[in-house]
């Protein structure tokens, strides 16, 4: 330990706060960390923390490798707002002095760096739903109010409050810019919306947040679940990406274009984006979708309001809730909808930006938007028109991303094949058990 030398630490130490989280992600995006007192602050910053791979889900390393050390990013220096005495750092990961191509910050980064090659920085806003249910046996969610339709709903925001506008404060504190919240489309789900960033700032809040709900409700006997589809009768958790490219130097959104002659607000350059996104919407999915119950909230039925809101085919379309990628209103974005609440977001994000500058740089075009209700279209329909499906399960959804060579492009061998081996694994357990819903079914049937 030596005495301040950087005004950081000085600010810290101002600050009050005594320790720091030298913190990355294994490949499901949640945070690990190793504790570091503040006057190590320097050392940590310089690769002091080292982590055995091995330990990890998805760091494709054993038992007898090389440590990694952790970089942590001194921009992403974040002091716990429910618990001043900490600050956070999101973290690069590097193997023998060079960033490890496995870490899934630098996977999202080596895909930023290209968008930057073409002088894009690809700015990314992600919407994060979430369930939160009382701690006590029986996690009963915060809001049962006799609502078919609740979303919206006035009185379910004004009764939680307490903890939301702790949250809801503790982000604004923060600087992220929440903008919008409201009582989602299942009873006990909410919605926080805060301003786009760039896409690494993004992964990073994004991470830190499902943390920070957690932690932050859980004085008031709750938490916050993060499960794609809770109950199979309520609208499941999406976490859709938001994304344009801007302008390097002017920040000028290059996706947006009134005049666009297609209707949606929407640039050449954001078509051919489009494009290249739902060419390999089966692997992205795998990936923005990455758990058996993903696959449960991606479906048109199963919500007690009629709508799931969840896309089920490969499509673009206009302001259109029905499409996997949609332009809202206004343009200048596109929306990924298949995404959701368990997605690792660097990993996400880093598969759909690799797909959309594939399609800038093959010239695709994804044709006419759809703009009726997806959810209705034929069989026949779907033919004609070449729209395919979204994986149906996890299992799909695997075979898809093992397929597709966009995947080791934008992962690297070690962590795709660690990925496939992973999910693989997640799936085979899932179908070797036998659920209730089979014993109802079958048990006394024949
Ligand atoms: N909760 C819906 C989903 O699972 C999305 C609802 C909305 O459009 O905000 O994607
Ligand atoms: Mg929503
Ligand atoms: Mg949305």
């Amino acid at each position: 330990a030596t005495a301040p030398t950087s005004p950081l630490r000085q600010t810290l130490a101002d600050a009050g706060v005594d320790y720091l989280m030298a913190s990355y992600v294994d490949m499901h995006g949640v945070s690990k960390a190793k504790m570091v007192p503040l006057p190590h602050l320097e050392h940590m910053l310089a690769g002091s923390e080292l982590f055995t791979g091995a330990a990890l889900d998805g760091v494709p390393q054993s038992v007898h490798d090389e440590e990694v050390s952790a970089r942590p990013d001194p921009a992403s220096c974040t002091v716990l707002p429910w618990n001043d005495k900490v600050a956070w750092f999101a973290s690069d990961l590097h193997l023998s002095g060079k960033p490890f191509e496995a870490c899934s910050r630098n996977i999202l980064k080596r895909q930023t760096a290209k968008a930057a090659g073409l002088g894009y920085r690809f700015n990314l806003g992600m919407e994060a739903e979430f369930y939160v249910l009382d701690r006590a046996p029986g996690h009963a969610p915060v809001s049962e109010r006799p609502l078919l339709k609740p979303c919206y709903d006035g009185q379910s925001v004004l009764d939680n409050m307490g903890w939301l506008g702790e949250l809801v404060g503790a982000m604004n504190g923060l600087g992220w810019d929440v903008y919008s919240f409201d009582q989602e489309d299942g009873l006990g789900q909410f919605e926080i919306d805060f301003a786009y960033a760039d896409a690494v700032t993004i992964a990073d809040r994004f991470v830190f947040l499902r943390m920070m709900a957690n932690k932050m409700v859980e004085k008031h006997g709750l938490f916050a679940s993060f499960m794609p589809k809770p109950y199979a009768d309520r609208t499941g958790s999406g976490a859709h990406f938001n994304m344009s490219l801007a302008d390097l130097g002017t920040g000028v959104n290059a996706f947006a274009d009134k005049a666009d002659p297609r209707g949606c607000g929407l640039s050449e350059l954001g078509y051919k984006f489009v494009a290249g996104v739902v060419r390999h919407l089966p692997a992205i999915c795998a990936v923005v979708a990455p758990t058996v119950n993903s696959y449960k909230r991606l479906v048109k039925q199963g919500s007690m309001s009629g709508f799931t809101w969840a896309p089920i085919f490969c499509c673009y379309g206009n302001n259109n809730r029905t499409n996997a990628v949609r332009i809202p209103l206004g343009g200048g974005r596109i929306e990924l909808r298949p995404a959701d609440s368990s997605c690792n977001p660097y990993l996400g994000a880093a598969m759909v930006l690799a797909a959309g500058l594939e399609g800038i740089a093959e010239d695709l075009d994804p044709g006419a938007p759809n703009t009726g209700n997806m959810y209705e279209v034929t069989a026949e329909e779907l033919a004609a028109r070449g729209i395919r499906e979204l994986p149906r399960t996890l299992g799909e959804a695997i075979d898809a991303f093992a397929a597709d060579p966009l995947s080791r492009q934008v992962m690297g061998d070690g962590m795709a094949d660690a990925w496939i081996a992973y999910k693989r694994e997640e799936w085979m357990s899932y179908m070797a058990h036998v659920s209730e819903w089979e014993t109802k079914r079958y048990l006394k049937f024949f």
